[in-house]
Parts: C-alpha cells; sequence; structure tokens
C-alpha cells in the first residue's frame, strides 16, 4: 500500500464523502453545486456504484420496477466528482487519510482535508440465535432481486414436493420485522405468491402462509400508529397472519419457534426487524450514541473540526423533538446530506455551518395493488388515494429525470400489462459467473 496520494497535481482540498445512500449523494450533489472546480476536489468512496432508492425495494422485490431502474448511478449525475468503488476499510483521523479496499484486493490510502461519514446501516439481529446466519435479509438491490427470485422458487420446489409437510413449509413466508420495509415487503411479496400460486395446479390457496411478527403493540408503530392500523387490517384481509408483542426466539434449519411459544416450519424467515450502523463506525474510535456517530446539530463531529457525519450512521440531535435523535429514514438522511455538503463547503470559505432541522413531512406506505397508507403533512389517507400520494411522492423524490422515467413507465406498465413473474436465475446458477461451475446440483434454501 503506497503512501496517500493527492487527486491531483494542484493543492486543491479534497472533500471527501464516504458512502453513496441518500445522505452522501445528496452531499456530493450539493458540493457540485455549490463549489466551482478551481476551490476543491471532490472524492465520493463507496462500496456500491450506485445511490439505492431503497423506498422502492419492496416494489423491486415484488417485480414491477427494474432492479436498475431503481439505482441512482453516481457518474452519470455527479459528473465533478471522482467516484471510487470500494470499502473503506479504516479512517486515520490525525493523518487525514482513507484506506479503500477496492475490488480484486488492491489497497489504497487517499488524503483528505473534509471528510463526510455517511456509510449509513445494516440489518441486525443479535440475540436471536439461528437468525443471524439464517435469515434472508433485505436490504440492498441485490437482496430484492435475491428475495424475489427465492420466493417464487419456494413455490416451484412446493409443487415439485410430494412430502406434504415439504410442500406447506415451502409455501410458508415469515417476515420479522413491521416497520415500512417489513409491512411493505409482506404487502407486495404475498400479493405475488397469490397471483403466481394458479401456475402450479398442484398447490391450494390453502397451502399459503404469510405471517408478520412483530415486538411491537402493532405495524408501522413507530412510524404512525393510525396508518398502522389501516395496514393490519389490509394486511388481516388478505389472510396475512400478524403477530404483535411477538418475536422470532431461534431458527434451527427450518423450524421457527415464536416467542408465543409457536414452532413453524419454514424455508423462509425474512428479517426486517432491526438495523445497526455500518461497522465502518465501530473502527472510527469516534464517540457514539445508540452505536451512531455522535454529532452536533451542524452536523460537525465534535473535537474534529473537518470531519461530519449525516444520515443512518450519525447521531443528528432532533431540533424539533429536544433530547431526541432524528429517526433513520431516507427523509432525513437526504436533508442531511444537504445541509452537510452546504456546511462542508461554507468551512472551506471561512463562514459559518448551519444546524440541522427538519419536521417530519409524513410518511407513504405502499401496501400492493391499488392500496396503500399515507399522511402527507399529516393528513391521513387511505386506498386509492393514498396510492396515488405515495407513488407521486416517490416519483417525486427519486433523484434523477431518468430514473424518475423509467421507474414511472414500469408502474404504467406494470397496470397495463401481464406480470413478468419469473426467475432471474436458473437451478444452476448459484455461482454463475465461475468457469468451474458445472451440472445440476441439489441446492437447499435457507
Ligand atoms: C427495504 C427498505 C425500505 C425503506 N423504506 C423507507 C421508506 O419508505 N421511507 C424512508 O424514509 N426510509 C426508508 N428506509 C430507510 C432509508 O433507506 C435509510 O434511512 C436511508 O437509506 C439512510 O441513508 P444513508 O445515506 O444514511 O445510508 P444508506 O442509504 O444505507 O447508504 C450508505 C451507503 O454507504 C455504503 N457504505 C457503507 N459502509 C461502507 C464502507 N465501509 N465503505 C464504502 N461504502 C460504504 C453503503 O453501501 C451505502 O451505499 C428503508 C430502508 C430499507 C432497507
Amino acid at each position: 500500500m503506497g503512501a496517500a496520494s493527492r487527486l491531483s497535481s494542484q493543492a486543491k482540498p479534497v472533500l471527501a464523502v464516504i458512502g453513496s445512500g441518500h445522505a452522501g449523494f445528496e452531499a456530493a450533489r450539493t458540493l457540485e453545486r455549490q463549489l466551482s472546480d478551481a476551490e476543491a476536489d471532490l472524492l465520493m468512496i463507496s462500496d456500491t456504484d450506485h445511490l439505492n432508492y431503497s423506498s422502492l425495494l419492496p416494489l423491486v422485490a415484488s417485480g414491477v420496477i427494474d432492479p436498475r431502474h431503481n439505482a441512482v448511478a453516481l457518474h452519470r449525475t455527479l459528473r465533478r466528482t471522482r467516484i471510487l468503488l470500494g470499502e473503506v476499510s479504516s479512517v486515520d483521523l490525525e493523518a487525514r487519510a482513507v484506506t479503500v479496499l477496492h475490488p480484486g484486493g488492491m489497497q489504497r490510502r487517499y488524503p483528505w482535508d473534509q471528510l463526510l461519514l455517511t456509510p449509513g446501516s445494516v440489518p441486525r439481529a443479535t440475540g436471536h440465535p439461528g437468525v443471524e446466519d439464517q435469515a434472508l435479509r433485505f436490504h440492498t438491490l441485490a437482496d430484492a432481486v435475491e428475495l424475489r427470485d427465492h420466493v417464487l422458487e419456494q413455490l416451484q420446489v412446493a409443487d415439485a414436493a410430494t412430502d406434504e409437510a415439504e410442500r406447506r413449509a415451502r409455501c410458508t413466508f415469515i417476515v420479522v420485522g413491521a416497520g415500512y420495509s417489513g409491512t411493505e415487503v409482506t404487502a407486495q411479496l404475498q400479493l405475488l405468491t397469490c397471483r403466481t400460486l394458479p401456475r402450479f395446479p398442484t398447490l391450494g390457496r390453502d397451502m399459503l402462509r404469510w405471517i408478520l411478527v412483530e415486538a411491537g403493540t402493532g405495524v408501522l408503530q413507530e412510524l404512525n400508529p393510525k396508518l398502522g392500523r389501516h395496514a393490519g387490517a389490509r394486511l388481516r384481509a388478505r389472510g396475512v397472519d400478524i403477530r404483535l408483542c411477538t418475536t422470532i426466539s431461534e431458527l434451527v434449519g427450518t423450524k421457527a419457534t415464536l416467542s408465543d411459544g409457536d414452532e413453524i416450519s419454514s424455508h423462509s424467515v425474512i428479517w426486517t426487524a432491526g438495523i445497526t450502523p455500518s461497522p465502518l463506525v465501530a473502527r472510527l474510535n469516534l464517540p457514539t450514541e445508540r452505536g451512531r456517530v455522535s454529532v452536533a446539530p451542524d452536523l460537525g463531529v465534535p473535537g474534529h473540526p473537518d470531519v461530519f457525519a449525516a444520515g443512518d450512521a450519525a447521531a443528528v440531535p432532533d431540533l424539533t423533538r429536544p433530547g431526541q435523535l432524528c429517526g433513520q429514514t431516507a427523509q432525513h438522511a437526504t436533508r442531511q446530506g444537504v445541509r452537510a455538503g452546504q456546511n462542508m463547503a461554507a468551512r472551506l470559505r471561512g463562514r459559518p455551518p448551519r444546524n440541522y432541522r427538519h419536521r417530519d413531512l409524513g410518511f407513504v406506505v405502499d401496501l400492493g395493488g391499488r392500496d396503500a397508507a399515507a399522511n402527507p403533512l399529516h393528513l391521513p389517507l387511505t386506498g386509492l388515494a393514498a396510492k396515488v400520494v405515495t407513488l407521486g411522492y416517490h416519483l417525486w423524490a427519486i433523484p434523477t429525470a431518468g430514473n424518475k422515467l423509467r421507474v414511472g413507465t414500469d408502474l404504467v406498465l406494470n397496470a397495463i400489462a401481464p406480470d413478468q413473474d419469473v426467475r432471474v436465475r436458473s437451478v444452476n446458477d448459484e455461482t454463475p459467473l465461475r468457469l468451474t461451475h458445472n451440472g445440476l446440483r441439489s441446492r437447499e434454501s435457507p
């Protein structure tokens, strides 16, 4: 690994952003808008080459939206930022350099003059034996594609199986966590399985079982209990078994034990119940709150005037609710990214930073089909009106015109054309790029 090298030969300050999620992307876009080429070199380091618009992931999993249409390509949007694909393995706050592990194993150090930390969060399932190793995750674009294939595969395997217990286990799906991702993915994938079922003459509607397990007292409880009641009622009406005040105690093989004592055989336990900041945060040796980097209201890291943090990985004080932290939502991350970019530009020019303050604008939850729940500006809506608001909001919020067009076209096509409920992989495709791979082999799903 060589010594840290400058991006350009001129001694321009380097403003670096770690992570290309909602916060990092908006920060880089703001820096490009606010700073001229002559003022700074901009650098973004991320382990993905896109911004994943996560709010629409359930629609990617259900096949309504093409995965690439949900990905905002960094190279098309951030034209003046140097984008490096790789994982930041460490940050040297004294020497002001980050170490990046690039694909292929190459490791390099890059210097910075100002740094923004936006590495986001990852799923967390600690304290639940077996779950961390065996449950399915739902966090990235690749997860959404994998999950869709997995769910379709279960019905295909169930159709071929002769053992009744095996058939039932394949048709049983357990989602843990009734926040927005758990509620939406249950709603979308349950509809996917219902519409796919007629393809399999040996499988009856009574075989299909969707169970939504939630440790709290309600669906969407932390976001909006009223919307949650509507969402819960709609899911129950479709046959989803919602278990409140319940969690998964253990997952051994295909046997899931719930805290209410029920033992359920399933090949599909989907974990959406908890997140924790990216592992990078623990390696920074910075003060944290609930695992997130402690920051001042202007998103600066105390004691490090040139370091900022934002998004899910930062413990940002919520100035509209004194004593509380901002929620880990795209709504906050997007706006914190803008504020972080503005404050980095202000610091470069010797101007004072401004605090982050945002009062939430309400939530939108897509329940599949024509159903949704939303409270734009805290006006509660359900059914078709909520659906229009929900999709309209996402089309407005997804960052680029190209993505709006692609996602909008997918929504229209899905409304008028027959679905494309097919898997991406063949049964031989577990390691599709390996030349050594050959032949059909048995593959046990988790
Ligand atoms: C399925 C799902 C549905 C959601 N739905 C909603 C919704 O409807 N409404 C809402 O408001 N919020 C929703 N959220 C939450 C929202 O997505 C997050 O709050 C938001 O993405 C946080 O943005 P961020 O920029 O902090 O982090 P992220 O968007 O997670 O981005 C972090 C980025 O940093 C990268 N990274 C991490 N560590 C490293 C490293 N060491 N080196 C290099 N790169 C790294 C990651 O790969 C990622 O690209 C949902 C989340 C999920 C998973």
